[in-house]
């Protein structure tokens, strides 16, 4: 096992982190750019580095620094969380060419799933199912006229380099197309430096479905089941669920076992997640993401398993705590995305939070790095935290987080809880009847008001 991990992010995740090592036994680094050198993960860190100015790319993706940090301190391994460089094949390369041990997939497999077109070409291959569309990139408007008529309309524009859910564009007959086409293209080049698109057929009404995945990378993988991210604005999930409403046990296996299979033929190691469009019973894979996600949480309260323990374990060699067999799924959870942004308009509203009491109680569980007198600086991400809450049934999970929502104060600063509070109190939410446009059109409805 390692002796000492830095922890190469901020916030929640950062924390969420030092626990795990904690519980290990593992000394923990935090490093932190100037604006954070009051954050919790900083604070309960055993020993903690600065490493440079507010902006990510002077500090938190700043790879020289954080390796220097890493031989200061004689850490023997890094956990890049998510975001920052926690997909960054490069930074998985430069750790392991210093001897520092990269708790994530091999740098190889980043890059195949950081290439959108590349990971579909090798998700068909591991045999599972993707959207339909071009066949790798598309270079001109005749192609992509030939590509829209085998699919039909609407298509969907997407860069080979997107992330985030930027740089997409609908197109609804072949007048729309060549313009979305190249547009598609110039905004990929500038926000990507990559002017690489492909094609695929524009699902109206899917859910998002995703299913996570742990593997030892010697052949062995696991499936935990899916979480449900439907509820999105602007292609960003706002609210998650496990399991889905709309899955029964038989789907859940079949879908589960599919990624298994695909992972043990990749030999994968680590955790990671296949994304899915799940429209009239049919899965449609739109991408992996190689490392531990926001929502990991709500698989951890219905499985029991600690998935940033797992990563940790797999990095150093020690293999899975668990076998198929082992994981059960028990009652349901539910992850509310608290963001300190106004909850109407969703512009963000750092500043510092003057009271601060988050809910507790049985099956309530809060991820965050904030605490009363804490100042939000502006530089990042407005996610504060996560208020994680499991049930035995959907309908208990239900209450519970209603009662966890009127617990929570956060005073000084806007936050996304009285959104949560609007989500409860609908039909359709409390049917688990959406799919990914039903929040951004809960949220025009809401507005027109
Ligand atoms: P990103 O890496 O930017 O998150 P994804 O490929 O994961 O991009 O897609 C993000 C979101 O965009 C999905 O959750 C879904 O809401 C929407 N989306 C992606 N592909 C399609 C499609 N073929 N049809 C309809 N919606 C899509």
């Amino acid at each position: 096992m390692f002796s000492k991990v830095l922890i190469a992010n901020r916030g929640e995740i950062a924390l969420r982190v030092l626990r795990a090592c904690k519980e290990l036994g593992i000394q923990t680094v935090a490093v932190h750019s100037t604006a954070d050198q009051d954050a919790m993960h900083v604070r309960l860190a055993d020993e903690s580095v600065c490493i440079g100015p507010p902006p990510s790319r002077d500090s938190y993706l700043n790879i020289h620094q954080i390796v220097a940090a890493c031989e200061i301190t004689g850490a023997d391994a890094v956990h890049p969380g998510y975001g920052f460089l926690s997909e960054n094949a490069k930074f998985a390369d430069i750790l392991e060419a210093h001897g520092i041990t990269f708790i994530g997939p091999t740098a190889d497999h980043i890059r195949i799933m950081g290439d959108k077109i590349t990971a579909k070409k090798t998700a068909v291959s591991l045999g599972i199912p993707c959207v339909p569309g071009s066949d790798g990139e598309v270079f001109d408007v005749e192609q992509a006229l030939e590509v829209a008529k085998e699919t039909g309309y609407p298509v969907l524009i997407k860069a080979t380099a997107g992330g985030g859910g930027r740089g997409m564009k609908v197109a609804h007959n072949a007048e729309e197309l060549s313009e979305a086409l190249s547009t598609a293209r110039s905004e990929a080049l500038a926000n990507f430096g990559n002017d690489a698109v492909y094609m695929e057929k524009y699902l109206g009404q899917p859910r998002h479905i995703e299913i996570q995945i742990l593997g030892d990378g010697e052949g062995n993988a696991v499936h935990l089941g899916e979480r449900d991210c439907s509820l999105q604005r602007r292609h960003q999930k706002v609210w998650e669920e496990a399991n889905s409403p709309s899955l029964n046990e038989d789907q859940r296996m079949a879908i589960g076992e599919i990624c298994a299979v695909a992972m043990r033929k990749l030999k994968y190691r680590g955790a990671g997640t296949i994304e899915f469009l799940y429209e009239n019973g049919e899965f449609y894979f739109i991408e992996m993401n190689t490392r531990l996600q926001v929502e990991h949480t709500i698989t951890e309260a219905i499985t029991g398993i600690d998935l940033v323990n797992e990563q940790i374990r797999i990095a150093s060699g020690a293999g899975l705590s668990v076998t198929q067999e082992d994981i059960r799924f028990h009652g349901h959870a539910i992850e509310c995305r608290i963001n300190a942004e106004d909850p109407s308009t969703f512009v963000p509203s750092p500043g510092t939070i003057t009271h601060y009491h988050p809910p507790g109680g049985l099956g309530v569980r809060v991820d965050s790095g904030v605490y009363q007198g804490y100042k939000i600086p502006p530089y990042y991400d407005s996610l504060i935290g996560k208020l994680i809450v499991h049930g035995r049934t959907r309908v208990e999970c239900m209450m519970r987080l209603r009662r966890a929502l009127d617990e929570f104060v956060v005073d000084g600063i806007k936050t996304t809880i009285p959104l949560f509070r609007d989500l409860l109190a609908n039909p359709d939410i409390a049917n688990g009847d959406y799919d990914i446009h039903w929040l951004e059109k809960f949220l025009a409805a809401k507005a027109d008001k």
